[in-house]
């Protein structure tokens, strides 16, 4: 699904001032995948070009120059395909300004028809073409850090919902977050590794109460699980476990509705062993991050690092 949307940079034929915003973008764009901008937007009659991007080709024998004659077309508001009558006398442009190619910059897509005649004038006239259109377009924006900080800058809206869609531990501690498979060492915290975090409860005689919390683990789920359980159970065969998976933790109710089981657990007569208690509250610190928010940069001066709540343990 579409995450940038387009619709974010003014219209160009407005006279809102704003009215080069797509232009510009295209030509920080273009800059960014390697492009070296020789003309650049230029307010009034475009002659049929918004800009001229050299692309330096590294080969055996030396550097090739390709001279590109970019057109910017922005349709992203009434959503039309760019055809060929918005897209008129190719050829004669790419000569008018001595470029060796034709490339089209789209807030939309080109009509088949347009591919076509670009396709014809490949095969007849040896000229090459190259679209960007959206779809590519935010492929490469959100590819790399550089990009999304373009993205963030030119589609503002887009971005915060993608962010809000695509949650990353927020930048709390100077230290990443970490949580390490306590069998065999997997970073539980990134996402594709699925982990759990298990407690290890000694009941009372009749197993209707929890009296203490002997281990607090997390292990990757399946084998490391099944080999943690072996291990506790041949120093306590009595124990009781419960788990969670880790990403559960994270939602913000579950995390807070955790926070609240330990301080009742405190208040009432459950116990912890010094090192489940140590063990749950690396837990929660570390699921923190990706609980929370940013800090403001302000916030940020104030907190100095993951030291600072080293007298907590
Ligand atoms: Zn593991």
């Amino acid at each position: 699904m579409a995450v940038l949307d387009f619709k974010e940079i003014p219209e160009a034929h407005l006279a809102t001032g704003l009215q080069d915003t797509f232009e510009f973008f295209a030509r920080e764009f273009l800059e960014f995948m390697g492009f070296k901008i020789i003309s650049s937007p230029d307010r009034g009659a475009d002659g049929g070009v918004d800009l001229i991007v050299e692309e330096h080709r590294h080969g055996i024998r030396g550097v090739t120059i390709v001279k590109w004659l970019v057109s910017c077309k922005h349709k992203a508001h009434s959503g039309g395909s760019v055809t060929p009558t918005v897209e008129q006398n190719i050829i004669d442009r790419l000569r008018t300004h001595n470029c060796d190619a034709f490339l089209g910059f789209y807030s939309t897509i080109p009509s088949s028809g347009l591919t076509t005649n670009l396709e014809g004038f490949r095969s007849n006239s040896n000229v090459e073409y190259f679209i960007y259109d959206k779809e590519l377009i935010e492929r490469h924006l959100l590819n790399s850090s550089e990009g999304i900080s373009m993205a963030r800058r030119f589609f503002p809206l887009s971005y915060v919902e993608w962010e809000q869609e695509s949650p990353k531990p927020a930048l709390i501690f100077d230290g990443e977050p970490s949580l390490k498979c306590h069998v065999c060492n997997t970073e539980l915290l990134e996402k594709e590794n699925d982990g759990i975090v298990v407690s290890w409860e000694a009941m009372n005689s009749d197993y209707s109460k929890v009296m203490q919390i002997e281990y607090v683990k997390w292990v990757c789920k399946g084998s490391c699980d099944d080999t943690m359980r072996n291990r506790i159970r041949r120093l306590n065969p009595h124990l009781i476990d419960s788990w969670e998976d880790i990403v559960d933790v994270t939602i913000p109710v579950k995390y807070i509705e955790w926070v609240m089981a330990i301080f009742n657990e405190l208040h009432r007569e459950t116990k912890y062993s010094d090192e489940a208690f140590r063990n749950i509250k690396k837990f929660m610190i570390n699921i923190f991050p990706h609980v929370s928010r940013h800090l403001t940069t302000e916030e940020k001066a104030r907190m100095k690092d993951l030291a600072m709540l080293e007298p907590w343990f």
